[in-house]
């Protein structure tokens, strides 16, 4: 068993997730800080004082009948960090350990990383707790739009865009758009109060992978500078949902092998490499990786951690390296596909140990970039293809990427707090502007 950093520090399924989420808060507010440390950085004063509280905190209990004739109450967050960049954007989660320091802290990511990529949005973060897994899809779709209602007085497509994130997806925002405009009193449905929405409701065709493909170009660029081939190179993955098996794929098709994947039903190894296509397929059927290999083949979290590899992609929950996991770890590079996987101490570690880590705030900035165009487009009523979704995506990613490694190379400091640099400049530079 890895040792605990602390009590709340580790991952043993459900019972210590509250914990965990309760730390999560804390370790943006430790890269915050650190970030406003850095030589130079020299940032105006207030926006030091406003960034360090999101502006609004909105809690909801609302009722939804379900399907066996009960009524029930359900808990939905949504955190609005700051908008002085654009309406405030980000995602909703359904999951039983949604909790609001939990959204605070993912509303403030997702500031920093909009701000980062320069997208004229802002941060917030939602979700309802509860465990989607327990629902049928009818009883989902009555409460996506009972929470959307619910929220209407609070979102908007100039107001809070939200977007998909764990535990949701497109179909779940066509749902929460339909919630949304029965109530909102528009003449005509306003689909860019959400994006990651199906096509059907003027989504954006290459929205669902995009966040994988943003993790993908980050691989390549870091490959790049290293002077990797990366065909034949290894690399396990934790979390096959949106973005792992996206991110999957991707890598497929540039010669990598995946030879361990954990998720919360399991964690499988094969040294040869999975097919990814088939790993895919049956994610799809059965919601899970469990019951794909017999469970002789199963390996422990530990196991699956400690596994020798190129590079690892924590793509599930938030917190997943600690600093026991980050001293055990065999690979180059961490590439953060989830937000916040990494604790503070374990970032200290593979800094110490020289493994480069790929933040989330860069690696899996990919969605927004293509919600900002799915966005725009459902406000000039129009459709952007996917040759040009890609290639606007691949550009912005490359550059902002080319930034933070320029910066991180010439102050010394790592691509986490170069990014963090660079998105709190520009938010400075705005607020001078306009006050
Ligand atoms: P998802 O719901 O599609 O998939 C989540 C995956 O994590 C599943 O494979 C699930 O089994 C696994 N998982 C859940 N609990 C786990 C546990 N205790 N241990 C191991 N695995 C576990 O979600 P997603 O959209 O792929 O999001 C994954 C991460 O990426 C989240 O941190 C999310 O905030 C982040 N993210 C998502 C997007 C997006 O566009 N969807 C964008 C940026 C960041």
């Amino acid at each position: 068993m890895l040792s605990n950093d602390t009590a709340s520090d580790e991952n043993t399924e459900n019972t210590t997730e509250l914990a965990r989420h309760q730390n999560l808060y804390e370790l943006i507010n430790s890269q915050y800080q650190e970030a406003l440390n850095l030589d130079g950085i020299e940032l105006d004063a207030e926006i030091k004082t406003i960034l360090s509280q999101p502006k609004n905190e909105i809690i909801v209990n609302f009722p939804v009948k379900l399907e066996d004739g009960t009524t029930k109450l359900f808990k939905g967050y949504r955190v609005q960090h700051n908008n002085l960049l654009g309406p405030f954007k980000g995602g909703i989660r359904f999951h039983q350990c949604v909790y609001l320091d939990e959204c605070k802290a993912l509303a403030f990511w997702m500031t920093i990383k909009c701000s980062l990529q320069n997208i004229p949005f802002g941060g917030g973060k939602g979700g309802i707790k509860f465990n989607p897994r327990d629902y049928s899809r009818e009883d989902l779709k009555h409460i996506s739009k009972e929470f959307a209602k619910a929220l209407y007085r609070y979102i908007g497509s100039d107001i809070d865009i939200p977007a998909p994130d764990m535990g949701t997806d497109s179909q779940i925002m066509d749902w929460m758009v339909y919630g949304y405009n029965s109530v909102s009193g528009n003449t005509s449905t306003d689909f860019g109060v959400f994006t990651g929405k199906s096509l059907s409701c003027e989504g954006n065709v290459a929205r669902s992978s995009a966040t994988g493909k943003g993790i993908v170009i980050c691989i390549q660029e870091w490959a790049k500078r290293n002077n990797i081939d990366l065909h034949g190179k290894t690399y396990i993955l934790q979390g096959f949902g949106n973005v792992g098996s996206h991110t999957a794929m991707l890598l497929h098709t540039l010669g990598l092998s995946l030879i361990g994947v954990g998720d919360h039903t399991c964690y499988i190894s094969n040294p040869e490499g999975f097919n990814v296509f088939k790993l895919s397929n049956h994610t799809k059927k059965h919601k899970c990786l469990k019951g794909y290999v017999s469970e002789e083949v199963e390996i422990t979290r530990e196991e699956f951690f400690r596994t020798e590899c190129d590079i690892i992609i924590p793509a599930a929950l938030e917190m997943q390296i600690t600093r026991s996991v980050a001293r055990v770890l065999n690979c180059k590079v961490v590439v953060e596909g989830a937000n916040g996987p990494t604790s503070s101490k374990a970032d200290a570690v593979l800094k110490e140990r020289n493994i480069e880590v790929i933040p989330d705030i860069l690696a899996n900035s990919g969605g927004v970039i293509v919600s900002y165009l799915e966005w725009l487009a459902n406000k000039q009523h129009t459709t952007f293809d996917e040759e040009y979704t890609n290639s606007w995506l691949e550009k912005r990613m490359v550059d902002t990427y080319n930034q933070v490694n320029d910066l991180s190379k010439d102050n010394n400091i790592t691509l986490r707090m170069a990014g963090y640099w660079l998105a709190l400049r520009r938010l400075s530079e705005h607020h001078q502007r306009i006050n």
